[in-house]
Order: C-alpha cells, then structure tokens, then sequence
C-alpha cells in the first residue's frame, strides 16, 4: 500500500549539511525526489543550471512571481530562491515524496499550502563545526560568509517550529535518521489513501473467520 506522497522540507543553517543529506537520500531512494529551485545567485563551481538550480536574472525571477510560479518563495542571504509549483507537482505527481531544501521563511509558506508536509531542522553537532564546514566547502567570499554566519542565528531559533531536529554529526548517522523519519511518517493511518477500506475489508475477513471458528 503507498501512502500519498508528501512534501518533506529540509531546512538548516547554511553549511548545516542540507543538500549533502539531500543528495545522499535521493541517491539510496526511489520514493523521494527533488524539486529544484530556482535562484538569482551565481552559480558555485560545479554547479550546473537545471540540476542544483535553476539559475535566473533577477527580472526573470521577479516576473515568475508576478505570473504565480512558485509555491513559495523567499529572499535569503541577499538573493531570492523560490519553489516551482511545477516541480512540485511533477514529483509528487510520479508517486513520489518531493524533497525541498529551503530556508525557514520558505518552510512557513510550504507548511501553510501543505499542512501535511514533513519539517525536518538539520543542526550541526558545535558552532566550530559550522564555520569549519562552511569554510571548508569554499563557496563563499568572506562576506558572503559573515552575512550567513550573522543569519544563521535567527534560522536556529526557528528549529523548534519544525516536527524534527536531526543532529548532523556523522554523516552516514543523519541520513540514515532523515530516511527513518520519512518511512514513519509513510506509516501514519491518514497518509494512506486505501487504509480505511483495506482495513475494512481484513477486518471484516477475521470477523468472519471467528465466527465460523466460533458460532456460538
Ligand atoms: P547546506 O546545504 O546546509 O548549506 P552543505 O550540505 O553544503 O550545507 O554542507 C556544508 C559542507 O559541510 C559541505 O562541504 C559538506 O561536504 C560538509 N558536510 C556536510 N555534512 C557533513 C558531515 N556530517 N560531516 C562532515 N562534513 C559534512
Ligand atoms: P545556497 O545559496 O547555500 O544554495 O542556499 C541558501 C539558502 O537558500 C539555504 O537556506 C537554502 O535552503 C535556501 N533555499 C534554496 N532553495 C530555496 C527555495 O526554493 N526557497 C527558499 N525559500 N529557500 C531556498
């Protein structure tokens, strides 16, 4: 029996380790996919337009809000990033849980046109941990990576608005937590269509099945 996909928002500090437990759960499931974002930031070395974002000129941005494309949108550390309602309903239109990596305003927007979506706050295990990883990924000028570290202060005090907090100390340990809290959450009775009558129907098989044991 599958349960209806479900939107499972990933939020953290920037160098918290969302996309690497992402990308790592996506590579060992089939049930979870991805919606890709779009950004007005540059793109990092490596990054490839139309697979980690959809790169866009702020204009470009700026007229698929006005025309209602995303689902949900939001300005983050001086850029905009916004949620393709397409790319959501592509996922969880092939049967599969749709994975969103965004920040904590976009979480509220998410959680408010989907209440049943899955909020999961990734932490690192120390603050030293944080600006090691962060630096250590190389990504940012040292502005850039002040503005994020200044950020990541409010964004932690919104770890408790979410149904989970995943500690991301050993990497292999946080993706494994992520993929067990998605399988529990698939497990829940309202997330499965068919539950009320499949269950009606093995219920009423056992019933019947006393009785005969048992006529009296
Ligand atoms: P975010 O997407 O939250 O900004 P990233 O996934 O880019 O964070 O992670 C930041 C850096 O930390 C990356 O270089 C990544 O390889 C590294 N990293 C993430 N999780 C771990 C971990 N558990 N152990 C060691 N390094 C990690
Ligand atoms: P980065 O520039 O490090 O890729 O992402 C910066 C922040 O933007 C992260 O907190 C990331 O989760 C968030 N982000 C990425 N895509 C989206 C999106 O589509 N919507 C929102 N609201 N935030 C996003």
């Amino acid at each position: 029996m599958s349960p209806r996909p479900f939107p499972v928002v990933l939020s953290a500090p920037s160098g918290g380790g969302k996309s690497t437990i992402a990308r790592a759960l996506l590579s060992e499931r089939t049930d979870v996919g991805y919606s890709i974002s779009c950004t007005t930031r540059t793109p990092r070395d490596g990054e490839q337009d139309g697979v980690d974002y959809h790169f866009l000129p702020r204009a470009e941005f700026d007229r698929r809000v006005a025309a209602g494309e995303f689902a949900e949108w939001a300005e983050v550390h001086g850029n905009r990033y916004g949620t393709l309602r397409r790319e959501v309903e592509k996922v969880m239109g092939a049967g599969r849980h749709v994975m969103l990596d965004i920040d904590v305003q976009g979480a509220r927007q998410v959680i408010a046109a989907f209440p049943d979506a899955v909020t999961i706050f990734i932490v690192p295990p120390s603050v030293e941990v944080l600006v090691a990883r962060l630096m250590g990924r190389k990504s940012e000028t040292e502005a850039a990576l002040a503005l994020r570290l200044k950020n990541a202060r409010a964004e932690l005090l919104e770890a408790e608005r979410y149904q989970h907090v995943v500690v991301n100390d050993e990497l292999a340990h946080a993706v494994a937590t992520v993929g067990r809290i998605i399988d529990e959450e698939s497990l829940k009775r309202d997330r499965l269509p068919a539950l009320g009558s499949e269950v009606d129907a093995v219920v009423g098989r056992l019933v019947e099945g006393l009785r005969r044991l048992d006529p009296s």
